[in-house]
């Protein structure tokens, strides 16, 4: 552990704020950073102050000026050779993250993989940023419409994706010509330092300082700060619905733009149909994966009557068959949870689950012993039970039964929450009926292929209480430009629209 610690630069404390190097002075206080494993201590970090938010922002406003004036293709080159040097630290990277907050090591690494993969995916975007071009009712008129950088952008980041949600933001930004300034979660601090200095170092070899800015703080003091600040045009922030909201209505009231992912209550359906085999492995994965604590976690599952009296034995006997433990040990398929304060969660929502009338099939109890493990648990509910309609960020799986294909579609969308969804079925007609306009109202509907693991390749985000943000591919990087469009007249008339006369 202190080997992969030391590889990555990272120190017993350390400092909390970067303007591309480190800021020195007086911090606001430190904090530990834990293993959730076994609540050792992995490292400290000084708590950023406003004076030091006011540095990095200064330092990402005047670069910004620079930045911006760099061709894009050469602003690609230069996220090229991050995504070299994420590759080339990306064990170290993706075993950090598993220390940090207790991803299985296929998981930690599958993380770094995909900051990588969206750093190709951005490299072949610095060679587009298309923008359309129009017919102009004018004569001797040209229209089109073009695409500039925006700004100094904040980036706010949850802690179960501690380096690819800031790349997904920051290499496709990166590319569009914004600074970034990344604050990330205090439960996940380390990662955030080691995956700056990766991408840092190649900054500074290209002689740019700036260009990412790192801000570790308090969300009262720091955070605020930045959600007001009204030299940032945009805030991308991932997290729970409670901070979507709060951030959501300052930046609005600023008239900014904000880019929010935030919670999931993820369902599956399962027709009488589906290949049972593959529908056990996507419900497992999708509901185990990451103990619980993706955004796109599975956490309700329909199943058609007809076969439910099949499929919740074999679910039951997969569950059982998951070997909780040390996330870096082989064989491991389920880590601890964040902290202490996840066991309480996940402990109460299985209490409130059985008062309003579930019953635990499997798991529903905390591992004792060191660390903040929870067996990954089943629970036979109702689609009314108010719980169900609330992400509780742990392993808990709500099975339900329904009869026709309507009713289960009625209920999956009958959740505050809208991020992802999936069916399981070999019929044609069924999986078109939800992936229709009367079908899924998900941000990502899939066809036998469980809620988890999307590819960087789509746009990603959810409705509603979601946030409605859409980030990584397709053309989610339009969020991190401003359009411009563009009318010019290289005649010798000034004809106006609209047929409007205006002579004198
Ligand atoms: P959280 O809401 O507790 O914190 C997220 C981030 O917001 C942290 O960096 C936190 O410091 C910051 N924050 C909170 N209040 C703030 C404020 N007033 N001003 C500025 N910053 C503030 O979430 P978490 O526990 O870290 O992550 C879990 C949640 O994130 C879950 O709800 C999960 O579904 C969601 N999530 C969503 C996506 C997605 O893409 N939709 C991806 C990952 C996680």
């Amino acid at each position: 552990m202190r080997d992969v610690l030391a590889r990555l630069g990272l120190a017993a404390v350390n400092p909390g704020a970067y303007a591309g190097a480190p800021i020195v002075g007086g911090y606001a206080g430190r904090i530990e950073s834990l293993n959730p494993a076994d609540d050792s201590v992995l490292g400290a970090v000084e708590l950023a102050t406003v004076d030091q938010y006011e540095s990095v922002v200064r330092e990402a406003t005047r670069a910004f000026g620079e930045w911006r004036m760099l061709p894009a293709p050469k602003r690609g080159e230069i996220v090229r050779q991050m995504g070299e040097a994420l590759r080339a630290r990306k064990d170290d990277l993706g075993a950090l993250v598993s220390l940090e907050v207790g991803k299985i090591r296929a998981e930690g690494l599958g993380e770094v993989q995909e900051s990588i993969d969206i750093a190709d995916f951005a490299v072949g975007l610095s060679r587009q940023l298309y923008g359309l071009t129009m017919h102009s009712e004018r004569a001797s008129h040209r229209m089109y419409e073009q695409w500039h950088p925006l700004g100094a952008i904040g980036v706010i980041t949850a802690f179960n994706f501690p380096n690819a949600v800031w790349a997904w933001n920051a290499m496709l930004a990166a590319v569009c010509g914004d600074t970034v300034i990344w604050k990330p979660s205090l439960k996940a601090p380390l990662t955030a330092i080691a995956t700056h200095k990766v991408c840092e170092e190649v900054l500074a070899k290209h002689g740019w300082s700036g260009v990412f800015g790192l801000i570790i703080g308090g969300d009262k003091d720091v955070g605020e700060t930045m959600i007001h600040d009204h030299r940032l045009p945009l805030i991308s922030a991932t997290g729970s619905t409670r901070m979507g909201k709060r951030i959501g209505a300052v930046v609005a009231e600023r008239l900014g733009r904000s880019l929010l992912e935030l919670g999931g209550n993820n369902a599956i359906l399962v027709e009488p149909d589906a290949d049972m085999d593959i529908a056990v492995r996507g419900i497992l994965f999708g509901a185990v994966g990451t103990a619980g604590q993706r955004c796109t976690t599975t956490r309700r599952l329909f199943l058609n009557r007809k076969i439910s009296g099949e499929l919740v034995p074999k679910l039951v006997k997969a569950w059982t068959q998951c070997r909780i433990g040390d996330p870096l040990a082989e064989g491991t398929l389920v880590g601890p949870l964040i902290d202490a304060g996840a066991v309480e969660g996940f402990e109460s929502a299985v209490a409130t689950a059985i008062a309003q009338g579930g019953e635990v099939l499997v798991g529903g109890k905390r591992v004792e012993g060191p660390g903040n493990f929870v067996q990954p648990t089943i629970i036979r509910a109702t689609p009314q039970m108010p719980i169900c309609r609330e992400e509780t960020f742990a392993p808990i799986l709500y099975v339900f039964e329904y009869d026709t294909l309507e009713q289960a579609i009625a209920w999956q969308n009958d959740v505050p929450q809208g991020l992802s969804s999936s069916i399981f079925t070999d019929s044609f007609r069924s999986a078109e009926t939800f992936l229709s306009a009367k079908g899924s109202d998900c941000g990502i509907a899939n066809v036998n292929i469980g809620t988890s693991g999307a590819e960087i390749g789509g746009a990603f985000g959810g409705e509603k209480e979601t946030g409605g943000g859409r980030e990584s591919g397709s053309d989610a990087w339009k969020a991190y430009m401003r359009r411009q469009t563009n009318t010019l007249n290289w005649g010798r008339d000034l004809p106006l629209a609209q047929g409007i006369s205006f002579d004198v």
